[in-house]
């Protein structure tokens, strides 16, 4: 952590203690601290808090929900026949609508940072109870955005996400990819498009010998960013590489 990061930090911790605490979802006044339940009940009021939808039993493969038992199948309907790349499994915490899709989206554009730590350790406790005991020589890897964007932004939502989930699973935080260029929004774009909009958009800074890689976003939609993320760790070296997303 640099001297600026720390003085942010410690900027925005006395502002938070100044400033009414808002649901970072809907932005109603949260009651004074002193929360149970989940790690998002932190920052989400009790209305936002029960329309959030954790991911229960899920596709091993891209992280959909999908009745327990329901298909032997080991893949969902949803993925199946579609390309996995080097990801070779997917585990998500929430599904992407309703109060945690405005949730994300007052992290990426409205400066509710404060929300990445509580969501990561989540994250992290998912990923446990998903894949069960880690191997000891796993890496979390964050998703990097573009060197701009992050400049624009002052932090990359991936990267706090993956910092507080690291710290839960006992493993260390490896900065391992750098974007290599710009890539235009997915949004909009058809989904059989999206792998060629972002192939080659990454490329890891270091080798990463064998080790298995946990490789953090926060958000999956059609898993094509994830897709070209995984391939430059697979190109540096990777192990298994298995994809973490707060949301899907
Ligand atoms: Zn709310
Ligand atoms: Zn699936």
């Amino acid at each position: 952590m640099s001297a600026l990061d720390l003085a942010r930090d410690l900027a925005t911790g006395l502002l938070s203690l100044l400033a009414p605490r808002t649901c970072a979802a809907c932005l109603a006044a949260l009651p004074p601290r002193a929360t149970f339940g989940r790690e998002w009940a932190l920052v989400l009021c009790p209305p936002c808090r029960r329309g959030v939808e954790p991911i229960g039993a899920a596709c091993p493969a891209c992280g959909a929900p999908r009745p327990p038992f329901s298909d032997p199948a080991p893949r969902c309907r949803s993925c199946r026949g579609r390309p996995l790349g080097e990801v070779a499994g997917t585990v998500a915490l929430l599904r992407y609508r309703g109060p945690a899709r405005r949730l994300l989206h007052r992290v990426k554009y409205g400066g509710r940072d404060d929300a990445c730590a509580p969501l990561g350790r989540a994250l992290g406790r998912r990923v446990v109870e998903a894949l069960g005991p880690l191997d000891p020589a796993l890496v979390v890897v964050p998703v990097p955005l573009h060197l701009l964007r992050r400049w624009a932004r002052g932090f990359n939502q991936a990267e706090r996400v993956a910092e507080a989930a690291a710290e839960v699973l006992d493993r260390p935080l490896v900065p391992a990819l750098a974007r290599r260029r710009r890539t235009r929004p997915l949004f909009g774009v058809r989904r059989e498009a999206r792998d060629a909009v972002v192939a080659g958009a990454f490329r890891a800074r270091r080798a990463l010998g064998g080790r298995p890689v946990l490789l953090v976003d926060d958000i999956r939609t059609s898993g094509a960013t994830l897709r070209a993320a995984a391939a430059a760790l697979a190109a540096a070296g990777a192990g298994a590489v298995t994809a973490a997303v707060v949301a899907r």
